[in-house]
């Protein structure tokens, strides 16, 4: 098994050097609130180096003026070393973050290898330079040439799907990144830049710096920086946007959501909750995709209420390591709080808790845990219903129509996903159609490496996964040929 293991160096320009700042980030298991290791708080100082190697990369086009195929063949064996190393990083990340085992092995460490796998696919057949006749005689160009240097900001909950999504793209694309992990999970990605290193990427192309939000900021606001790929809360993507607008620097934003399932009156009460229960509860809530309003039929509403709590009650809570375990603890103590806090507010707008509710678990002496909670009788207006509260807390809506269904699910300041919940395939893709969001699900809620994934209005700006994710990382450039 990977250990987790004191961290004292940041990677520069090839070199692994000792940061300017002191500082350290202290990551605690949120199971055990035990301190596991430390890893550093980079400054200004160390972003300003690493823009400047990354910078000195790009523009010596050591890597970004090598054709796109001798690129792929570089990072060809990411694929191998990714997919050797899932247990580790499953172990890991659990370790990190409190994922639990049986989510990570899936979600936190396959699933980010059969990305790397896509992505090199996808990569191969893009078409990053065509001919086209020219509307006005001759013949067009069209190139996609890298958008220059990268800094990928990424968070703590699915921390290698998304730094994958970014850093990945980009080296294809011929760009040098600059990637700084949340503060909560930088282990996991020293584990990938070393898979990196591995493949003998020229010296800059990538960078590691981690720290927390000033670290971000500092990136942000970098004259080096061309492109800010940032996933990560709503408030921190409008304050990178803000950062990045005076100088047009290029940015992506995959942000929060409060995704609505609209359950349709055909669908069967029993597998429907079934569904949900993975969907809304995965990563122990702490999913941006989370199903995590629930728009049932008046007509049917107690059917369904009743299969949902039935649901809830059994689901597994405690030690993320246990692979029976389905919720495990929040991921600090100031995200269980922000939770629990979520649940109380709940009860004081009058929404009525029919499973779970305030305190801790049964099981659990230590962590931070909540219980897995289930509100009825929530009305579209309450703060639960348009929050992204990022914890396993369901609110249950009613309609009376489709119609009215499908504006409850788009009355939100979010559009990131949505799924739709019916015995008839084809009037779940219709509804689905319909509501303002950027994936939906009919019957399952997941998502797809090979499609494009993002948000709507607050949730976002750009894609990633599939080719629309790879043209994150480039300009489009036209040169018209005559004679
Ligand atoms: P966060 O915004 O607090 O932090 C994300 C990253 O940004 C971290 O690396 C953090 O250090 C950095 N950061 C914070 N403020 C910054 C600032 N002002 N300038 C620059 N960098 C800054 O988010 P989080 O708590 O780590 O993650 C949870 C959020 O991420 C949720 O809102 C969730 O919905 C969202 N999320 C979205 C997606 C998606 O694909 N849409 C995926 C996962 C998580």
């Amino acid at each position: 098994m990977t250990a987790i293991s004191e961290r004292r160096r940041i990677l520069v320009g090839g070199q692994w050097t000792t940061p300017v700042s002191s500082g350290l980030l202290g990551v605690v298991d949120p199971a055990t609130e035990e301190l596991l290791a430390s890893a550093p708080d980079c400054g200004a100082a160390d972003v300003d180096a690493a823009v400047a190697a990354a910078r000195a990369a790009f523009d010596s086009g050591v890597w970004s003026d090598r054709p796109v195929a001798e690129r792929l063949e570089v990072l060809a064996p990411l694929a191998g070393s990714y997919a050797a190393g899932v247990d580790d990083l499953s172990r890991l990340v659990t370790a990190e973050m409190g994922s639990p085992a049986t989510f990570s092995s899936l979600a936190q460490a396959a699933a980010p290898a059969h990305m790397v796998t896509t992505l090199l696919e996808l990569a191969a057949q893009h078409p990053w330079e065509e001919r086209r006749p020219s509307a006005t005689g001759g013949t067009t160009v069209v190139r996609r040439v890298p958008v220059g240097v990268v800094a990928a900001i990424t968070p703590w909950n699915i921390p290698q799907v998304v730094i994958v999504a970014k850093v990945l793209p980009a080296l294809v694309a011929g760009c040098s990144v600059v990637l700084k992990p949340a503060p909560e999970t930088p282990f996991d990605a020293y584990w990938f830049v070393e898979l990196l290193e591995d493949l003998g990427l020229p010296s800059g192309v990538v960078n590691l710096v981690p720290g927390g939000p000033d670290t971000g900021r500092a990136l942000a606001v970098h004259p080096g920086v061309d492109k800010i790929a940032f996933t990560g809360s709503t408030a921190a993507g409008r304050e990178i946007a803000l950062a990045c607008a005076p100088r047009f620097a290029r940015v992506s934003l995959e942000l929060g959501g409060k995704s609505a399932a609209v359950v349709l009156d055909d669908a069967d009460p029993a597998r429907t909750a079934a569904g949900l229960r993975f969907a809304s509860f995965l990563n122990s809530g702490q999913a941006c995709a989370a199903q995590t309003r629930v728009l049932v039929p008046r007509s049917r509403r107690s059917e369904f209420v009743d299969a949902l709590v039935a649901e809830v009650e059994s689901l597994v809570v405690g030690d993320p390591t246990d692979p029976v375990t389905e919720v495990g603890p929040m991921v600090t103590s100031r995200q269980r709080d922000r939770v629990a806090g979520y649940v109380e507010l709940g009860l004081a707008e009058g929404a009525r808790v029919v499973a779970g509710g305030p305190g801790r678990p049964d099981g659990p002496e230590r962590g931070w845990f909540v219980r897995p909670t289930l509100f009825d009788g929530v009305d579209p207006g309450m703060r639960v219903a348009r929050e992204e509260i990022f914890g396993p807390v369901l609110c249950v809506l009613d309609y009376d129509t489709v119609d009215d269904a499908v504006r409850i699910a788009n009355d939100s300041p979010y559009g990131l996903a949505g799924s739709v919940w019916t015995a008839d395939r084809a009037r779940g893709l219709e509804v689905a159609g319909r509501v303002r969001a950027g994936t939906l699900g009919v019957n399952h809620y997941g998502a797809d490496f090979a499609s494009p994934f993002g948000g709507f209005k607050a949730s976002g700006l750009g894609r990633e996964y599939g080719p629309e994710g790879l043209d994150e990382f480039v300009e489009f450039q036209s040169i018209g040929l005559l004679g």
